[in-house]
């Protein structure tokens, strides 16, 4: 259904969706455009080696996407999302008029009240385009397979939804339409909460039993079977060396990075505050995240390191 697709952003996340993005469309021997950008030469370049044929590097956000039908953004802050899209000179949103009539789709991890200003902006000027928030969960690994779930900021009557649908399923395998504009963002956050705090349970629980004199891999098997069984326990469990797969058996590296849940939490602490939820874990959470960001021996690695963090044994 389109002919020219942007994508900014093309970080750790960003790039391997390309890829996928690219890989399908290939495949499907579709005539369709990948458009790319990111502030940062390399990762474009390479996309475009990788794609001769399907991917053009672009030297501005505005060169990918001013005749683009569909725009892709993945940036990691608030403060990106709103450059990328608001700058008045380099601006997606300086790209367009009251005739444009494109798909905007932001998958960055932001507040929902930038996203809802930038959607309005989007509307003054265009009010042919949708904006959505669609943010993702499933980390790199996730990002690389394509198995990335999509939370999207719309009704599932939305009438786009269908042919996104086909064009997501390129990048992940599960689109959920969470409600309406801003929602997705709602429905991140809230699950980043609780995994952030499922992660510092899971490594206070571990190191306890430890310490009692249970072998790791023991206590992980007991928490599988029984009624603490987590995704951060059996797949990511934040001791080394009882998933060998997970970033705590290589040292912490790869994964999702410690900054991006310190980051995460604070956006759910003040969504919990606008919302009037009570939130007392999440205030313990976002400050074991923030003193781990610090942390000389933590920061830049995988969040699983608050394991480290905490005090507990590594073997
Ligand atoms: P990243 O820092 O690896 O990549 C972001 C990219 O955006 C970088 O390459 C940067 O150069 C580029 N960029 C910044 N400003 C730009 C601009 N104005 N125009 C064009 N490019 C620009 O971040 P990431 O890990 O890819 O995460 C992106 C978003 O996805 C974040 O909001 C994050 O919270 C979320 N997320 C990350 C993961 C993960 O495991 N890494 C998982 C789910 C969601």
């Amino acid at each position: 259904d389109y002919n020219i697709i942007a994508f900014i952003g093309l970080g750790a996340m960003g790039k391997p969706m390309v890829v996928n993005l690219a890989t399908n469309l290939v495949r499907r021997c579709a005539d369709v455009v990948l458009r790319v950008y990111d502030i940062a030469d390399g990762p474009g370049q390479e996309l475009q080696k990788l794609f001769p044929d399907t991917v053009q590097n672009a030297d501005s956000a505005r060169a990918a996407v001013s005749d683009a039908d569909i725009v892709f953004s993945m940036l990691p802050e608030k403060d990106h999302v709103i450059s990328a899209y608001l700058d008045p000179r380099t601006g997606i949103v300086s790209t367009l008029g009251p005739d444009s009539a494109k798909i905007l789709i932001d998958c960055s991890t932001i507040d929902t009240a930038t996203s809802l200003h930038v959607k309005s902006e989007v509307a003054k000027v265009a009010p042919r385009t949708s904006f959505y928030d669609c943010p993702v969960s499933g980390g790199v690994l996730g990002a690389v397979k394509g198995t990335i779930a999509f939370f999207m900021g719309c009704l599932p009557s939305d009438s786009n939804l269908p042919h996104l649908t086909k064009l997501l399923e390129f990048m992940g395998n599960k689109i959920i339409p969470c409600g309406g504009p801003s929602l997705g963002l709602a429905a991140k956050l809230s699950n980043n909460y609780l995994s952030g705090i499922i992660t510092i349970a899971t490594s206070e629980a571990m190191d306890m039993g430890m310490r009692a004199g249970i072998d790791p891999m023991s206590l992980a098997s007991v928490f599988a079977s029984g009624t603490a069984q987590n995704r951060q326990c059996d797949m990511f469990n934040p001791v080394p060396n009882v998933c060998p797969q997970a970033p705590s058996s290589k040292g912490y590296r790869g994964g999702f990075r410690v900054e991006l849940m310190k980051k995460d939490m604070g956006l759910a602490v003040d969504m919990a505050r606008q919302v009037g939820a009570k939130n007392v874990l999440g205030l313990c959470g976002l400050g074991v995240y923030t003193a781990a960001s610090a942390a000389e021996d933590c920061k830049g690695l995988d969040s699983r390191v608050v394991y480290r963090y905490l005090g507990g044994k590594e073997n």
